[in-house]
C-alpha cells in the first residue's frame, strides 16, 4: 500500500489554481508537485524541468506509445502527460503527490487510483471568471469567448471531484485548500499505511 496520498487539482483557467497550488506547496512541505510533460512552448519565466518538461510532439508520441504516461490529454491543442514511473516512485517513498491536470486526466487517474482525492477550484461567478479571462484587455473578443467556452467545458465536470474550493478571497481559498488536504490525510487507508504501529494491536491474538 502507498503511504503517500494522491491529489488531483483541476480548474478552468482564470480560477487561480496555479497561484493556490504554489501557496499550498509553500505551506505544506509534505506535498510534492508532479512535473508534467507538454508539447506547448514555454512561457516567459518557465523553466524546463520546473514547471514542465517541454518536449516536441514526436518525443511525446513515443513516450505515450511506450506507455510511459499514467494519464495524458490534449488541452487547447497541446499534449500534456504525467510520468507513470516517477509518480509511483514518489508515492512509494511516502510523498503526498499533487497533479495539476485537466478533467480528462483526472478521470483517467481515478480509474487507476480509486483513492485519489479530487479537488476542483471554482471562480466565485461566471462574470468574475470572464473579467479575469479578459485580462489586460489586449485580446480579441473571439479569443475571450473561446477561453470562456473552454472554461465552461472544464467546469461542467466539477461534480466528479471530492472537494470544491471557491476562489473569491485568495487567503480563504488557501485555508480551504489546506484543510481539504489535511482532512484527506486522516482517512483510514492513509493512516493505516502511514502509522501501522497504531493499529497493529488490533490484529494481535488476545
Ligand atoms: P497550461 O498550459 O496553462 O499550463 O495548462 C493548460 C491545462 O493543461 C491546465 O488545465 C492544466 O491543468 C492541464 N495540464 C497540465 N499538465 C497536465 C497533465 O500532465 N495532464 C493533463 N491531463 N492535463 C494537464
Amino acid at each position: 500500500m502507498n503511504a503517500g496520498s494522491l491529489f488531483v487539482v483541476s480548474a478552468p483557467s482564470g480560477a487561480g489554481k496555479t497561484t493556490l497550488v504554489k501557496l499550498l506547496l509553500e505551506r505544506d512541505p509534505v506535498v510534492k508537485h508532479s512535473v508534467s510533460y507538454t508539447t506547448r512552448a514555454p512561457r516567459p519565466g518557465e523553466q524546463h524541468g520546473r514547471e514542465y518538461h517541454f518536449i516536441d510532439i514526436p518525443a511525446f508520441v513515443a513516450m505515450r506509445d511506450r506507455g510511459d504516461f499514467l494519464e495524458w490529454a490534449e488541452v487547447h491543442g497541446n499534449f500534456y502527460g504525467t510520468s507513470r514511473r516517477w509518480l509511483q516512485a514518489q508515492m512509494e517513498a511516502g510523498h503526498d503527490m499533487l497533479l495539476e491536470i485537466d478533467w480528462q486526466g483526472a478521470q483517467q487517474v481515478r480509474q487507476i487510483f480509486p483513492g485519489v482525492v479530487g479537488i476542483f477550484v471554482m471562480p466565485p461567478s461566471l462574470a468574475e471568471l470572464e473579467r479575469r479571462l479578459r485580462g489586460r484587455g489586449q485580446d480579441s473578443e473571439e479569443t475571450i469567448q473561446r477561453r470562456v467556452a473552454a472554461a465552461l467545458g472544464e467546469m461542467r465536470h466539477v461534480g466528479e471531484f471530492d472537494f470544491v474550493i471557491i476562489n473569491d478571497d485568495l487567503q480563504e481559498a488557501l485555508a480551504d485548500l489546506c484543510a481539504a488536504v489535511r482532512a484527506s490525510r486522516q482517512r483510514f487507508a492513509c493512516q493505516a499505511a502511514r502509522h501501522p504501529e497504531v493499529f497493529r494491536f488490533l490484529n494481535a491474538q488476545q
